[in-house]
Protein backbone atom coordinates (compact mmCIF):
# COMPACT_ATOMS: atom_id res chain seq x y z
CA UNK A 1 0.00 0.00 0.00
CA UNK A 2 1.00 3.44 -0.56
CA UNK A 3 0.31 6.43 1.84
CA UNK A 4 0.44 9.71 1.07
CA UNK A 5 0.70 12.54 3.42
CA UNK A 6 -1.63 15.31 2.12
CA UNK A 7 -2.88 19.22 3.59
CA UNK A 8 -6.11 19.85 3.89
CA UNK A 9 -7.80 23.61 4.02
CA UNK A 10 -11.62 22.28 5.88
CA UNK A 11 -12.22 19.26 7.43
CA UNK A 12 -15.94 19.08 7.80
CA UNK A 13 -17.87 19.09 5.05
CA UNK A 14 -21.80 19.21 4.14
CA UNK A 15 -22.87 15.53 4.05
CA UNK A 16 -25.35 14.40 1.62
CA UNK A 17 -27.15 12.01 4.50
CA UNK A 18 -30.44 12.95 5.59
CA UNK A 19 -29.72 13.42 9.47
CA UNK A 20 -26.02 13.80 9.27
CA UNK A 21 -24.84 17.50 9.50
CA UNK A 22 -21.32 17.05 8.52
CA UNK A 23 -19.13 14.46 7.10
CA UNK A 24 -15.40 14.04 8.00
CA UNK A 25 -12.95 11.15 6.61
CA UNK A 26 -9.46 11.68 8.01
CA UNK A 27 -8.38 9.25 5.21
CA UNK A 28 -9.06 9.62 1.32
CA UNK A 29 -9.47 5.87 0.27
CA UNK A 30 -9.43 2.73 2.17
CA UNK A 31 -6.94 0.32 2.50
CA UNK A 32 -10.05 -2.62 3.05
CA UNK A 33 -10.49 -2.67 -0.75
CA UNK A 34 -13.59 -4.18 -0.67
CA UNK A 35 -14.33 -5.06 -4.35
CA UNK A 36 -17.86 -3.72 -4.13
CA UNK A 37 -17.30 -0.64 -2.81
CA UNK A 38 -18.35 2.80 -4.47
CA UNK A 39 -17.25 5.31 -1.90
CA UNK A 40 -14.39 5.64 -5.07
CA UNK A 41 -17.45 7.16 -6.76
CA UNK A 42 -17.62 9.46 -3.83
CA UNK A 43 -13.94 10.54 -4.04
CA UNK A 44 -12.86 12.94 -6.44
CA UNK A 45 -8.81 12.26 -6.19
CA UNK A 46 -8.74 10.37 -9.47
CA UNK A 47 -5.47 8.74 -8.93
CA UNK A 48 -6.96 7.15 -5.18
CA UNK A 49 -10.31 6.49 -6.63
CA UNK A 50 -8.29 4.34 -9.82
CA UNK A 51 -6.40 2.41 -7.22
CA UNK A 52 -8.92 1.94 -4.76
CA UNK A 53 -7.59 -0.03 -1.88
CA UNK A 54 -3.88 0.71 -2.73
CA UNK A 55 -3.14 4.16 -2.19
CA UNK A 56 -4.24 6.18 1.42
CA UNK A 57 -3.59 9.60 1.74
CA UNK A 58 -3.69 11.26 5.11
CA UNK A 59 -5.15 14.77 5.85
CA UNK A 60 -1.75 15.51 7.72
CA UNK A 61 -3.09 18.67 9.23
CA UNK A 62 -6.87 17.39 9.88
CA UNK A 63 -6.85 17.82 13.67
CA UNK A 64 -5.34 21.70 13.75
CA UNK A 65 -8.36 22.48 10.94
CA UNK A 66 -10.98 20.70 12.72
CA UNK A 67 -10.03 22.08 15.92
CA UNK A 68 -10.52 25.66 14.33
CA UNK A 69 -13.43 24.85 12.70
CA UNK A 70 -15.40 23.31 15.74
CA UNK A 71 -14.86 27.07 17.17
CA UNK A 72 -16.52 28.29 14.38
CA UNK A 73 -19.40 26.56 12.87
CA UNK A 74 -22.85 25.78 14.24
CA UNK A 75 -22.96 22.60 16.24
CA UNK A 76 -24.06 19.25 14.22
CA UNK A 77 -24.27 15.20 13.64
CA UNK A 78 -21.09 14.13 12.54
CA UNK A 79 -20.27 10.98 10.66
CA UNK A 80 -16.81 10.07 10.79
CA UNK A 81 -16.40 7.42 7.75
CA UNK A 82 -18.52 8.01 4.82
CA UNK A 83 -16.63 7.47 2.46
CA UNK A 84 -13.82 5.78 3.49
CA UNK A 85 -12.99 3.17 7.03
CA UNK A 86 -12.15 5.50 9.84
CA UNK A 87 -10.26 2.78 11.77
CA UNK A 88 -8.69 1.24 8.40
CA UNK A 89 -4.74 0.22 9.57
CA UNK A 90 -3.03 3.20 9.24
CA UNK A 91 -5.62 4.71 11.88
CA UNK A 92 -3.29 2.40 14.14
CA UNK A 93 -0.66 5.18 13.20
CA UNK A 94 -1.97 8.45 12.52
CA UNK A 95 -4.74 7.98 14.97
CA UNK A 96 -6.38 10.68 13.48
CA UNK A 97 -9.85 9.14 14.06
CA UNK A 98 -9.56 9.23 17.62
CA UNK A 99 -8.02 12.98 18.03
CA UNK A 100 -11.04 14.14 15.94
CA UNK A 101 -13.52 12.39 18.14
CA UNK A 102 -11.95 13.99 20.83
CA UNK A 103 -12.05 17.70 19.35
CA UNK A 104 -16.04 16.60 18.77
CA UNK A 105 -16.84 15.31 21.38
CA UNK A 106 -15.08 18.30 23.74
CA UNK A 107 -17.34 20.68 21.46
CA UNK A 108 -20.54 18.23 22.01
CA UNK A 109 -20.78 17.44 18.61
CA UNK A 110 -23.05 14.25 18.22
CA UNK A 111 -20.75 11.79 16.22
CA UNK A 112 -22.11 8.89 14.45
CA UNK A 113 -18.84 6.71 13.29
CA UNK A 114 -19.22 3.13 10.72
CA UNK A 115 -16.59 0.51 10.48
CA UNK A 116 -15.66 -2.55 9.42
CA UNK A 117 -12.46 -2.77 11.82
CA UNK A 118 -11.74 -3.89 14.93
CA UNK A 119 -9.20 -1.37 15.70
CA UNK A 120 -11.70 0.71 16.70
CA UNK A 121 -12.19 -1.00 20.32
CA UNK A 122 -8.33 0.75 21.01
CA UNK A 123 -10.31 3.91 21.24
CA UNK A 124 -13.18 2.39 23.92
CA UNK A 125 -11.97 4.24 26.59
CA UNK A 126 -12.75 7.77 24.47
CA UNK A 127 -16.03 6.25 23.18
CA UNK A 128 -17.24 4.87 26.80
CA UNK A 129 -16.28 8.18 27.63
CA UNK A 130 -18.19 10.46 25.47
CA UNK A 131 -20.92 7.80 25.02
CA UNK A 132 -24.14 9.62 25.25
CA UNK A 133 -22.54 11.66 22.36
CA UNK A 134 -21.06 8.56 20.10
CA UNK A 135 -23.11 5.42 17.93
CA UNK A 136 -21.13 3.21 16.35
CA UNK A 137 -22.29 1.09 13.19
CA UNK A 138 -20.24 -2.24 12.70
CA UNK A 139 -20.90 -3.91 9.55
CA UNK A 140 -21.44 -7.78 9.34
CA UNK A 141 -21.81 -9.00 6.18
CA UNK A 142 -20.97 -12.62 7.57
CA UNK A 143 -20.54 -15.01 9.84
CA UNK A 144 -17.90 -17.43 8.67
CA UNK A 145 -15.69 -16.14 5.87
CA UNK A 146 -17.61 -16.38 2.88
CA UNK A 147 -17.23 -12.92 2.36
CA UNK A 148 -13.73 -12.47 2.56
CA UNK A 149 -13.16 -12.67 -1.06
CA UNK A 150 -15.10 -9.21 -1.22
CA UNK A 151 -13.94 -7.41 1.60
CA UNK A 152 -9.78 -8.83 1.35
CA UNK A 153 -8.55 -6.86 4.07
CA UNK A 154 -11.36 -5.56 6.60
CA UNK A 155 -11.43 -7.34 9.79
CA UNK A 156 -12.82 -11.08 9.83
CA UNK A 157 -16.47 -11.49 11.38
CA UNK A 158 -15.39 -13.12 14.21
CA UNK A 159 -13.37 -9.73 15.47
CA UNK A 160 -16.51 -7.31 14.08
CA UNK A 161 -18.68 -9.07 16.21
CA UNK A 162 -16.34 -9.33 19.17
CA UNK A 163 -15.99 -5.65 18.90
CA UNK A 164 -19.91 -4.63 18.43
CA UNK A 165 -20.33 -7.09 21.70
CA UNK A 166 -17.20 -5.27 23.79
CA UNK A 167 -18.80 -1.81 22.81
CA UNK A 168 -22.27 -2.96 23.67
CA UNK A 169 -20.91 -3.94 26.83
CA UNK A 170 -19.31 -0.48 27.63
CA UNK A 171 -22.65 0.99 27.15
CA UNK A 172 -22.22 2.47 23.76
CA UNK A 173 -24.58 2.66 21.28
CA UNK A 174 -24.11 0.36 18.85
CA UNK A 175 -25.87 -0.43 15.30
CA UNK A 176 -25.36 -3.06 12.57
CA UNK A 177 -25.17 -2.85 8.99
CA UNK A 178 -25.94 -6.34 7.02
CA UNK A 179 -24.98 -5.52 3.50
CA UNK A 180 -24.09 -5.74 0.85
CA UNK A 181 -26.50 -8.73 0.81
CA UNK A 182 -25.03 -10.83 -2.09
CA UNK A 183 -27.32 -13.44 -3.66
CA UNK A 184 -26.00 -17.69 -2.96
CA UNK A 185 -23.19 -15.92 -0.76
CA UNK A 186 -24.39 -14.36 2.30
CA UNK A 187 -28.47 -14.50 1.98
CA UNK A 188 -29.06 -17.76 3.87
CA UNK A 189 -31.51 -18.20 6.09
CA UNK A 190 -28.25 -19.37 8.44
CA UNK A 191 -26.62 -15.88 8.15
CA UNK A 192 -29.37 -13.80 8.89
CA UNK A 193 -30.51 -15.41 11.15
CA UNK A 194 -27.18 -15.58 13.62
CA UNK A 195 -26.69 -11.66 12.30
CA UNK A 196 -30.17 -10.74 14.06
CA UNK A 197 -28.93 -12.89 17.29
CA UNK A 198 -25.73 -10.79 17.51
CA UNK A 199 -28.29 -7.40 17.11
CA UNK A 200 -30.55 -9.05 19.69
CA UNK A 201 -27.74 -9.48 21.98
CA UNK A 202 -25.93 -5.81 21.81
CA UNK A 203 -29.53 -3.95 20.90
CA UNK A 204 -28.78 -2.90 17.80
CA UNK A 205 -30.58 -2.07 15.55
CA UNK A 206 -30.46 -3.76 11.96
CA UNK A 207 -29.55 -2.02 8.93
CA UNK A 208 -30.12 -4.58 5.55
CA UNK A 209 -29.52 -3.92 2.06
CA UNK A 210 -28.66 -5.40 -1.52
CA UNK A 211 -25.90 -4.67 -3.23
CA UNK A 212 -25.98 -2.31 -5.75
CA UNK A 213 -24.72 -2.37 -9.41
CA UNK A 214 -22.54 -0.15 -10.35
CA UNK A 215 -20.85 0.16 -13.88
CA UNK A 216 -17.60 -0.23 -12.51
CA UNK A 217 -18.38 -3.86 -10.98
CA UNK A 218 -18.75 -5.41 -14.44
CA UNK A 219 -15.11 -4.62 -15.35
CA UNK A 220 -14.20 -6.98 -12.19
CA UNK A 221 -13.77 -10.52 -12.69
CA UNK A 222 -15.14 -11.96 -9.13
CA UNK A 223 -18.36 -9.34 -9.46
CA UNK A 224 -19.21 -10.53 -12.65
CA UNK A 225 -21.13 -13.24 -12.36
CA UNK A 226 -22.71 -11.80 -8.95
CA UNK A 227 -23.77 -8.60 -11.17
CA UNK A 228 -25.87 -11.22 -13.34
CA UNK A 229 -27.30 -12.84 -10.04
CA UNK A 230 -28.27 -9.81 -8.93
CA UNK A 231 -30.16 -8.37 -11.70
CA UNK A 232 -32.34 -11.66 -11.80
CA UNK A 233 -32.74 -12.67 -7.82
CA UNK A 234 -36.24 -11.78 -6.33
CA UNK A 235 -35.21 -9.19 -3.97
CA UNK A 236 -38.59 -8.74 -2.76
CA UNK A 237 -38.65 -12.87 -0.88
CA UNK A 238 -36.12 -12.55 0.72
CA UNK A 239 -36.69 -8.72 2.23
CA UNK A 240 -39.99 -10.61 3.30
CA UNK A 241 -37.89 -13.15 5.33
CA UNK A 242 -35.79 -10.79 6.80
CA UNK A 243 -39.08 -8.74 7.85
CA UNK A 244 -40.75 -11.99 9.70
CA UNK A 245 -37.43 -12.61 11.17
CA UNK A 246 -36.67 -9.62 12.51
CA UNK A 247 -40.37 -10.06 14.25
CA UNK A 248 -39.83 -13.24 15.37
CA UNK A 249 -36.04 -12.08 17.18
CA UNK A 250 -37.57 -9.05 18.11
CA UNK A 251 -35.06 -6.96 16.62
CA UNK A 252 -35.50 -2.84 15.04
CA UNK A 253 -34.59 -3.90 11.16
CA UNK A 254 -34.62 -1.12 8.25
CA UNK A 255 -34.37 -1.64 4.63
CA UNK A 256 -31.43 0.64 3.09
CA UNK A 257 -32.59 2.44 0.64
CA UNK A 258 -31.27 5.09 -1.51
CA UNK A 259 -27.86 5.73 -2.81
CA UNK A 260 -25.48 7.93 -0.93
CA UNK A 261 -21.44 7.32 0.15
CA UNK A 262 -19.59 4.59 0.74
CA UNK A 263 -20.67 1.94 3.51
CA UNK A 264 -23.36 4.72 4.66
CA UNK A 265 -24.90 4.60 1.06
CA UNK A 266 -28.04 3.13 1.90
CA UNK A 267 -28.19 3.69 5.61
CA UNK A 268 -32.26 4.58 6.52
CA UNK A 269 -30.90 7.34 8.19
CA UNK A 270 -33.62 7.33 11.15
CA UNK A 271 -31.09 5.56 13.65
CA UNK A 272 -29.60 9.26 14.18
CA UNK A 273 -32.89 10.35 15.42
CA UNK A 274 -33.52 7.78 17.74
CA UNK A 275 -29.82 7.70 19.13
CA UNK A 276 -28.18 10.91 19.55
S1 LIG B 1 -16.78 -0.53 1.81
FE1 LIG B 1 -15.99 0.63 3.56
S2 LIG B 1 -14.37 -0.66 4.40
FE2 LIG B 1 -14.76 -1.39 2.33
S3 LIG B 1 -13.30 -0.29 1.05
FE3 LIG B 1 -15.20 0.89 1.07
S4 LIG B 1 -14.93 2.39 2.68
FE4 LIG B 1 -13.41 0.77 2.99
Amino acid sequence: MKIIEIEISSALSPSGLPDIDYALNPYLGCYHGCLYCYARLYTRDRYISDNWGEVVAVKKNLLNVLQREVNSIKRGVVGIGTITDPYQPVEAIYKLSRGSIEILATKKFPISIQTKSSLILRDIDLLTKYRDLIDVGITITSIDNSMAFLEPRASPPWARINAIRKLSEAGIKVWIFFGPIVPGINDDINTIREILTIAKETNSILYYDSLHIKPFMMRNKYLIDIVKEVKRYRWNDLFSIIKSLCKEYNVLCRPGFGEKEGDRYSISLDIYKKQH
